[in-house]
């Protein structure tokens, strides 16, 4: 189905709309962040809520209007007192009265008179705006409205309030909202009729039309029935999408794997531990959707350490099992070397045949590699992801593991399942994730957990200093770097555009040197790939002892004898980032200890962030809390990836309606997978109500 031509008010161009030439059509472009070259539409003025609403409605005497209430007042007009000639800056003040007392109306640089013919001296005028107070006296200076008493009807009393940008006046977009508002088309109802009188919701034009135009001011309230609908119908969107995408990756595409517990049992029986309850059942898992005829397609989640890469090695080897192979992918050449390191023994030991794959590798060495994919010698091939994506031939590639990939979104799912027909997919995230975030932005797949950690990890003991005891933080270093520890010193990174009293690894490096000499390296993201190996590697050798770096150290380095993490500046990361840090340390046998430097003065919200990392190792309560702390875009860094945000549903308030938007897209799927007939074409009509017609051409002919 083509978009429904009953949307097409909504999707017309801003500039076909009265009032709008180019210059505001840019800017709301603009504000509304339309995608790269597309101009805004009248649906994104729709979509575009009120923060609040200004209540009129309070018609009480001048002897109850209070300081800072917005009022309407039916006012005498008393006498005028224009600014003394050549004193502009002296404001217009007009005298009115009622019953109950009296009082003024101020107007700054009033001019051409108009405040005279708008309040003539001895008429009646409503005026509506906020009291203030000045020398004693009440005011209101420059009223909202001044309208006359037969024109009362024009008064709006309850005026919603938008979010505004430079240029835009709140009066302006008023005026486009009323227009779109006016010309909504009357939609198909998606939503069940037992639903709807279940919650007493409107139909999702009388939603709009409340919100936009409320006549009370509990109808525009977040929790009123209204934005409860919208709210529901911007998650409804998202779900059904994500059940679409999830459709098309599973559906029977996958093959029904078997295995003959060989392989899996002798890397077992070569783990120096024995695994964990949670990694059993993840392991379980993943082997119950391998061996069904749907594919796989799932989120595998674990704290920092919580050991994700053994449940990985457990599905390549029970894939092996049945024949295929494995491509495991990390974001960078660092992270794909050290799994390597860390797969090479174990496979060797369980006779599997693995090669690390990288874009630096001269073709020479490369060439035998590609044969040995190519003929199915080699079972498991570890890499970044630019590297599968340049034409490497698997003879039989059965499991895609994609390893520490929150930024992995849709897009890329859909991009991965294209290629591999039937290839299974595990993606994991050691970014604990939220379950209102796992529902939209993984709601396609399956979720495994390890909550636990592997046993016998010492606590990590956290301590939040001041810059100002750097002296002290460098002798109880120095001590302990002598007694055989070695130690992180993260510093953030720094744009060069920001002119920030802010140290930067290169400055901290310097510093550092003088103290520690050539016991010290430095690591940031702008070295060569080969660079920052050889001194990764220098480390892990315990021939550096400390290792200034900025993030780039952030996931996956494996250096269990480090046992110090010092980030400077802890103020300027975020609670993920933190926490993410810290699990670089902890990894060994001995005590742990990370100290978050921070610079004075702190805010009390950076205090709270810092505190809640002191406080708690569990991932899963520290991205619930940053959740609370910075709202939802910034947990998952959605910014950079272009994940989407909510512009109808606020999460902290609409949240539960997820679970519903959930369960129903899944029930409405499965009963109508190729959403025809009349509530088909509804749902349809959904999707591209919140742009997600990505979706539509996905469907399965009827
Ligand atoms: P993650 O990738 O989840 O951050 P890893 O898989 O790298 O964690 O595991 C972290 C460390 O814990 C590794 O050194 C690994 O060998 C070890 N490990 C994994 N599982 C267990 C277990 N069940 N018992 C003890 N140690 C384990
Ligand atoms: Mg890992």
């Amino acid at each position: 189905m083509s978009r429904p031509s009953t949307l097409d008010p909504l999707f017309r161009s801003l500039q076909s709309i009265k009032g709008v030439g180019p210059q505001l059509a840019a800017l709301l472009t603009r504000y509304f962040g339309a995608p790269e070259g597309q101009e805004a539409i009248a649906l994104d003025i729709l979509m575009h809520m009120p923060s609040g609403v200004v209540d009129r409605s309070r018609q009480v005497g001048i002897a109850e209007a209070y300081l800072g209430q917005v009022v309407t007042l039916l006012l005498h007009i008393d006498r005028h007192q224009p600014p003394p000639r050549g004193k502009p800056q002296v404001p217009h003040r007009v005298f009115a009265h009622d019953e109950t007392g009296e009082m003024q109306l101020v107007f700054f640089r009033a001019q051409g008179g108009w405040v005279e013919k708008a309040l003539p001296v001895g008429e009646q005028r409503y005026v509506s705006g906020k009291i203030d107070f000045f020398n004693g006296e009440k005011q209101i200076t420059h009223p909202d409205y001044v309208v006359e008493v037969d024109k009362f009807a024009t008064l709006p009393l309850v005026e919603p309030v938008y979010p505004l940008t430079q240029g835009l006046s709140s009066k302006a977009l008023t005026k486009l909202t009323r227009q779109i508002i006016e010309t909504l088309p009357e939609l198909p109802e998606w939503i069940p009729p037992a639903t709807l009188s279940h919650f007493n919701w409107p139909t999702f034009g009388n939603a709009m039309r409340s919100v936009h135009t409320p006549t009370n001011p509990a109808e525009a309230e977040l929790w009123a029935p209204a934005r409860m609908r919208l709210a529901y119908d911007e998650y409804l969107a998202g779900q059904l999408t994500l059940q679409i995408v999830r459709s098309t990756m599973v559906a029977a595409r996958g093959i029904a794997r078997t295995f003959t517990g060989e392989i899996t049992s002798r890397v077992l029986s070569t783990l120096p531990f024995a695994l964990t309850a949670g990694q059993e059942q993840a392991i379980a898992e993943i082997r119950d959707d391998l061996a069904s005829s749907d594919r796989m397609s799932r989120l595998l989640q674990g704290d920092v350490g919580a050991g994700k890469t053994v449940v990985a090695l457990m599905a390549m080897a029970a894939m092996a099992e049945s024949g295929a192979q494995s491509a495991m992918m990390a974001p960078t050449e660092l992270l794909a070397s050290q799994h390597f390191k860390t797969l090479k023994p174990l496979c060797d030991a369980a006779g599997l045949g693995c090669v690390l794959l990288t874009g630096k590798m001269p073709a020479a060495e490369r060439r035998p590699i590609l044969a040995g994919l190519a003929s199915g010698e080699i079972t498991i091939a570890v890499g970044t992801h630019a590297l599968f994506q340049s034409g490497v031939e698997f003879k039989d590639l059965g499991l895609t593991v994609v390893d520490e990939q929150h930024r992995f979104g849709v897009h890329q799912r859909l991009a991965l399942s294209d290629k591999g027909r039937h290839t299974d997919l595990l993606v994991m995230t050691a970014t604990p994730i939220p379950r209102t975030l796992v529902l939209t932005h993984f709601g396609d797949m399956e979720v495994s957990v390890l909550r636990e950690k592997p046993k016998g990890r010492q606590p990590i003991d956290t301590a939040v200093l001041s810059i100002g005891d750097y002296p002290r933080v460098i002798q109880r270093l120095k001590t302990r770097i002598e007694e055989g520890a070695q130690a992180f010193w993260v510093c953030p990174l720094v744009e060069e555009s920001e002119h920030l009293d802010v140290v930067s690894a290169e400055d901290r490096f310097a510093e550092l040197r003088k103290v520690f000499g050539d016991q010290v390296a430095l690591i940031h993201g702008r070295m060569s790939a080969a660079a920052k190996q050889e001194t990764m590697q220098r480390f892990s050798t315990n021939e550096v002892k400390l290792l200034v770096a900025t993030t780039v150290i952030e996931v996956g380095v494996d250096v269990p004898n480090a046992s110090i993490m010092i980030i400077e500046h802890a103020e300027r990361f975020g609670l993920a980032q933190l926490h993410q840090l810290r699990g670089r340390v902890g990894r060994g046998a001995q005590r742990s200890a990370c100290l978050l430097l921070y610079k004075d003065p702190l805010s009390e919200t950076a205090k709270a962030r810092l505190e809640t990392i002191k406080g708690t190792e569990d991932g899963f309560e520290i991205a619930e809390r940053d959740l609370e702390l910075r709202g939802q875009g910034d947990v998952l860094g959605t910014r950079q990836s272009g994940m989407p945000g909510y512009r109808l549903a606020v999460p902290d308030v609409h949240r539960h309606l997820l679970d519903y938007a959930h369960d129903d897209a899944k029930a409405a799927f499965a009963a109508n997978p190729s959403l025809t007939g009349p509530d088909g074409e509804a749902l349809q009509t959904l999707l591209y109500l919140f742009r997600k017609d990505l979706a539509i051409p996905l469907l399965r002919a009827g």
